[in-house]
């Protein structure tokens, strides 16, 4: 696929449109956004957009979807697609107190990955890539629904993974609605985006290590879950993990674990020096075809469970339909158990949460925890190196 063309996208509503500091951009809250959201906001901030005239829509619910997705459905697709449509439609339907001029939409080539340089590649998923157009012609094909409401759709093609090649396409996408935009602008906002997004990712696993040292320190059990930054939408994952939570447990999410040198090399060093890996950030014992960021992600998240005594039980989150996620169910679940790690699963899920299954099934793994997370750690501290760096964490 050829990404250096720039792929911006229709101009489909042509309007005069306002100054920078007075333009009101929508930004859909879907698919993987939910990863990039803050290098979006870095951006903008950077080009002279004023942050309360970005409004990315809601969270995805059942309502939204009766009131702004009806009718525009297009192909079928996995069901975090398939709610693109109601974000749009919501952003299109903002009252003229916050109505936008501009429907930004990218369509992500490929996204940043803490694993980039140790993995083959960090491409977005196609469905995620393909998602703006897929849902675009739900909104065209009675009429131009962009153009009705005086909205200028702009949905360029991004390499969020290559900074160089995510600047070159985004000058071209954003001098469609910031005119004058220059190279140098636009150089220096993607790279202000990228700084906050690592500034984000760095705090999320500077928590993250924070929760195990303390987790070491008291050795109490805490759960991960293994899902994509979407499950973290409560209409998309449920909030199955907030259920969990309130039993105790303290969460964490495989994209933002802690990946300091120390912590890697007490747990994968042994592999490192024997040749089984090339870093402690390296898949390619588990999954040679590492070409998808996010798949990538759930595998290396997988070998970290396995390996860190505190983390008890695993939360595997999937959606209906997900054709990415099918091949990684066996190898994922064999990683987690085979190191005594207990492993619940919640596959096709979808705009129901079947509210009373869940809470069985919740209360279910709430009891196995109690009865058996001591025992796994206990057996998980045993068969992992000595002089662990999260257990010699001072008291904070
Ligand atoms: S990873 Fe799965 S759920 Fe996500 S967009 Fe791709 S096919 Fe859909």
């Amino acid at each position: 696929m050829d990404t250096s063309a720039a792929g911006t996208e229709t101009r489909i509503a042509h309007g005069a449109l306002p100054a920078r500091d007075k333009l009101r951009l929508g930004i859909p809250r879907v698919l993987n956004v939910w990863s990039t959201h803050q290098f979006w906001i870095g951006l903008f901030g950077a080009l002279g957009l004023d942050a309360r005239r970005i409004v990315f829509s809601s969270d995805t619910s059942d309502e939204q979807m009766r009131e702004f997705g009806k009718g525009r459905g297009t192909v079928d697709s996995c069901y975090p697609v398939k709610c693109v449509s109601a974000h749009y439609g919501e952003l299109l339907a903002l009252d003229r107190h916050r109505r936008i001029d501009v429907l930004f939409s990218t369509m992500i080539y490929s996204v940043p990955s803490f694993l980039h340089g140790h993995v083959v590649d960090s491409l977005a998923c196609p469905r995620v890539m393909a998602a703006p157009e897929n849902i675009k012609a739900g909104f065209l094909k009675e009429g131009d629904a962009f153009a009705a409401r005086g909205v200028r759709y702009v949905a360029p093609l991004v390499a969020l993974g290559e900074p160089d090649m995510a600047a070159r396409q985004l000058l071209a996408a954003l001098a469609e609605f910031l005119p004058g935009v220059t190279r140098r602008e636009v150089e220096a906002a993607v790279r202000a985006g990228y700084a906050a997004l690592e500034a984000f990712a760095a705090a999320a696993r500077r928590q993250s290590r924070e929760i195990l040292e303390n987790c070491a320190r008291l050795e109490r059990p805490c759960l991960l879950v293994l899902a994509r930054p979407y499950h973290m939408d409560p209409g998309i994952g449920h909030e199955i993990e907030v259920d969990l939570q309130a039993y105790g447990f303290p969460v964490l999410w495989g994209q933002y674990l802690p990946t300091d040198p120390d912590l890697l090399g007490w747990m994968f060093g042994a592999e490192v020096a024997a040749g089984q890996v090339r870093s402690g950030l390296d898949i390619a014992d588990v999954w040679p075809s590492s070409y998808s960021a996010n798949t990538n992600e759930i595998l290396w998240a997988a070998k970290f469970a396995a390996r860190m005594p505190w983390i008890a039980g695993v939360i595997r989150l999937s959606s209906y339909e997900c054709g990415m996620d099918q091949p990684t169910y066996t190898p994922v679940q064999q990683i987690v158990e085979r190191s005594g790690t207990l492993f619940f699963s919640f596959q096709d899920l979808d705009s129901t949460k079947p509210a009373g299954a869940v809470r069985i099934r919740v209360e279910t793994i709430a009891h196995y925890l109690a009865r058996d997370a001591a025992g796994i750690i206990a057996r998980k501290r045993d068969a992992s190196p000595p002089d662990c760096p999260l257990a010699a964490a001072p008291l904070p």
